[in-house]
């Protein structure tokens, strides 16, 4: 009797790796080895989840089925190994305690939005935590922007000064419970709270704080509101003087705000949402999301001057749902709370003094933000999302690249600055450091791989920099002392992140588009086809040099670019030409920019297809001096919408060696031209874009016929022009081109730490 009991019972243990600690995995496992009538234990290992199972063989393999199909909504398994083991003695399935024996791989969730349960219970006035603003459970909440160290307990997370109530722990401690380890697990008895403050700092004397922020968003007052990864500046969208006054106070000039929303129906009111969209809107990553604006939005002309996109998303904290169940406003501006460029404010007093002359009060808890973290912004384009700042919901959740490399530091480039750390077959991107132009932002710079590195417990002694010798990022890497240093070319490194996220190897054709990157040459380059893999690259195409005339000055004057050219094609008077551009310019400065491009003095020369967009939007009247940068080349490219016009603008190719010389006195020739016989601006950029379409689609053929690439990856911050991207994405398919971008990382400057690391470790491995 005894051995036919034994005959059918089996033992299996079970590694499971990837994000599966505080996302209510162990509980999960806990209710279905119980469902499954399995004995046996859990434990949160360094690499995540240590599982043995013991019972019938039919239920267990029921139990292995249903842990991957029936995993908790956050939980992501990486991999999941059954091994054959002894039968054990034990008589229950039980959690045991953490094992620690070995340095801790395990993944850490990113930060979550408030989840469904939550909610309820929160705006149940029957339960415990009736609206309480820091609700969560293993389901939802911060993670990543609370954490400084691992493992991730509570004593290694802002929640460490916070003891929990008797209730609390007892929901902690039971594995059935939802809150079952949830280490930010708080209420009102026990956990963090909020004050409203006033404009310098005192505390305003109100038991309803949230309903008196509401109250003062009503009157248009700007209130800055402590979030999950920063503070924000929210104010009235609908209010003119409230976003004027925002503007004003911010120093910033027409650069979007994003537009946090009551509810979906709301954005459906105010945009066009498809479904794709829907989903990115709902899910709990909750990044902003760029949609076309309906005409009719309501919102005040400042939020997105000249654009006809909204930067668009839904609340996502306890405490942003409060805030709208208190009022009646549909969308509030949400910005992240800074001066300019400056990165995100975190901590109270900090908040106070950096933005006591922005903000006429101050919404704050007692919660410390450990991990600046901006919103995330993602677009919807060629059926797919596309991450144009990947941050906060995303961050820390790695890149898997397809082989295991020793572990790299890459520190990116200038703007919109990311590093990324790799270990193993998994790259890490920080979070948006945003550029490295000031010393808010180098601090920054440093927490940011500081950190990274320690939540990895990696440290790499191999580190991947830009070319650029006036980046700070590429300065700190050389000033690191026993290190493998590994300089990698800005586009080489555009590339090479485009191939890493879509697991290619080999050659491909890469067209590297964006404003600036320091070329091998000492050149200013940006318009450029790589012949490229993850060792090396071959120039296949660039457009010819122009001058730059005033260096980084030409960036915030596009007017100067639209010089350089004319001067270029018609002479250092422009032979004549009778146009409206040059009537518009200050003649004493037209005449200084004319003598500096003539005796190339501070005229760095450069293939910049950010450039060229500028000269063309500077000649055609749509803008001769920016605000933010790219700011002409999205006015350029808005204006095209309007036109339906079939037409594309020449450009010239010259063999150059064993490259393509790029040439554009045909180009600028049709323009002016046009200019002359006044056609509208939106025909001309509709024909500038599909121009430069056929360019490449006409370059990508001449190099296929020579090398026998069919693969073409774009990259670069030119194709965040989502009519430039998408017109070039179906030209390349149009010629049957197998046609990579960028999804999960972002085609511009944020990207490019990741092509850095590969381009790193494969050097590593060609030189072993
Ligand atoms: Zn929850
Ligand atoms: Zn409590
Ligand atoms: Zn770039």
């Amino acid at each position: 009797m005894e051995q036919t009991t034994r005959a059918l019972t089996v033992r299996k243990s079970i590694d499971v790796t990837g994000i599966v600690q505080g996302v209510g995995f162990r509980p999960f496992v806990y209710r279905l080895a119980h469902e499954c009538s399995l004995t046996g234990f859990a434990a949160n290992t360094p690499s995540g989840v240590a599982i043995e199972v013991q019972g019938d063989p039919d239920l267990i393999e029921q139990f292995l089925t249903r842990l991957q199909s029936e995993a908790p909504p956050l939980a992501k398994i990486t991999s999941l190994t059954p091994h054959e083991m002894e039968v054990q003695s034990d008589t229950a399935f039980r959690i045991v305690s953490s094992r620690l024996d070995s340095p801790p791989k395990a993944l850490i969730s990113p930060d979550v939005a408030v989840c469904a349960d939550c909610l309820s219970e929160m705006m149940n006035p029957r339960d415990r935590r009736f609206r309480y603003p820091f609700i969560n459970c293993t389901n939802c909440g911060p993670r990543f922007t609370i954490i400084h160290d691992i493992p991730y307990d509570r004593l290694r997370t802002s929640m460490a000064s916070f003891r929990m109530c008797a209730s609390c722990q007892a929901e902690y401690d039971d594995p059935s419970n939802r809150r079952f380890h949830a280490q930010p697990n708080a209420c009102w008895d026990c956990g963090p709270h909020l004050r409203l403050w006033s404009a310098d700092g005192s505390p305003v004397d109100t038991a309803e704080p949230i309903r008196e922020t509401a109250r003062l968003l009503e009157r248009d007052a700007i209130v800055a509101v402590k979030g999950l990864g920063g503070f924000h500046l929210a104010c009235n969208a609908a209010s003119e003087a409230a976003v004027n006054l925002l503007r004003e106070r911010k120093h910033r000039v027409e650069k979007p705000f994003a537009l946090m929303f009551r509810g979906l129906p709301e954005i459906e009111r105010y945009c066009v949402v498809d479904e794709p969209a829907r989903k990115i809107l709902l899910s709990a990553e909750r990044p902003i999301v760029l949609l076309p604006r309906r005409p009719e939005a309501a919102v005040a002309s400042g939020i997105a001057p000249n654009n006809r996109f909204l930067g668009a998303f839904l609340h996502y904290t306890p405490l942003h749902h409060l805030l709208f169940a208190s009022t009646k406003l549909p969308a509030l501006v949400m910005t992240s709370a800074n001066l300019s460029e400056e990165p995100i404010a975190i901590d109270n007093q900090e908040a106070v003094r950096r933005l006591q002359s922005i903000a006429d009060g101050f919404l704050v808890h007692d919660r410390d933000i450990l991990r600046r973290c901006d919103d995330s912004v993602v677009r919807v384009a060629a059926g797919r999302s596309q991450q144009l700042r990947r941050s906060r919901g995303f961050v820390p959740v790695p890149v898997t690249i397809e082989r295991e490399s020793e572990p790299i530091l890459a520190v990116g480039g200038e703007l919109k600055n990311t590093v990324c750390v790799v270990r193993g077959s998994e790259a890490f991107l920080s979070q948006h450091v945003g550029d490295l132009e000031n010393l808010e932002s180098y601090r920054f710079f440093q927490e940011s791989l500081d950190h990274l590195q320690r939540i990895l417990e990696v440290h790499p002694k191999v580190i991947a920099y830009d070319l650029h010798p006036d980046y700070f990022s590429t300065k700190w890497a050389l000033a690191q002392e026993g290190m493998h240093l590994i300089g990698v070319q800005h586009h080489h490194a555009h590339i090479a992140a485009c191939m890493a996220e879509n697991h290619l190897d080999g050659k491909v054709i890469g067209i590297a588009l964006d404003g600036t990157g320091y070329g091998t040459d000492g050149a200013i380059w940006g318009g450029e086809v790589l012949l490229a893999d993850y060792n090396g690259f071959e120039r296949a195409a660039h457009f010819e040099y122009v001058p730059l005339p005033g260096g980084a000055a030409a960036i915030h004057e596009p007017w100067r670019m639209a010089v350089s050219y004319l001067s270029k094609h018609y002479g250092k008077y422009f032979g004549g030409l009778d146009l409206s551009f040059t009537k518009g310019i200050d003649t004493r400065r037209l005449h200084v920019v004319q003598q500096m491009i003539h005796h190339e003095i501070h005229s760095p020369r450069t293939s910049s297809c950010g450039r060229l967009f500028d000269a063309v939007a500077a000649l055609a009247g749509v803008r001769s001096t920016v605000n933010f940068e790219a700011q002409a080349a999205i006015e350029l490219e808005m204006a095209a919408h309007d036109s339906t016009d079939e037409g594309s603008y020449p450009f010239d190719l010259f063999p150059d060696g064993t490259h393509w010389r790029i040439g554009t006195q045909n180009l600028f020739q049709s323009i002016v031209d046009d200019l002359l016989r006044q056609d509208c601006i939106a025909d001309i950029s509709r024909r500038f874009h599909t121009g430069l379409v056929q360019l490449f689609a006409d370059l990508a053929e001449k190099i296929r016929a020579q090398n026998k690439l069919n693969r073409v990856c774009l990259s670069g911050g030119c194709f965040q022009n989502l009519l430039l991207f998408e017109l070039m994405v179906s030209g390349l398919r149009a010629k049957s081109f197998e046609v990579y971008f960028h999804s999960e990382v972002p085609a511009g400057d944020g990207g490019i730490s990741l092509g850095q690391a590969l381009i790193a470790s494969a050097r590593l491995r060609a030189q072993s």
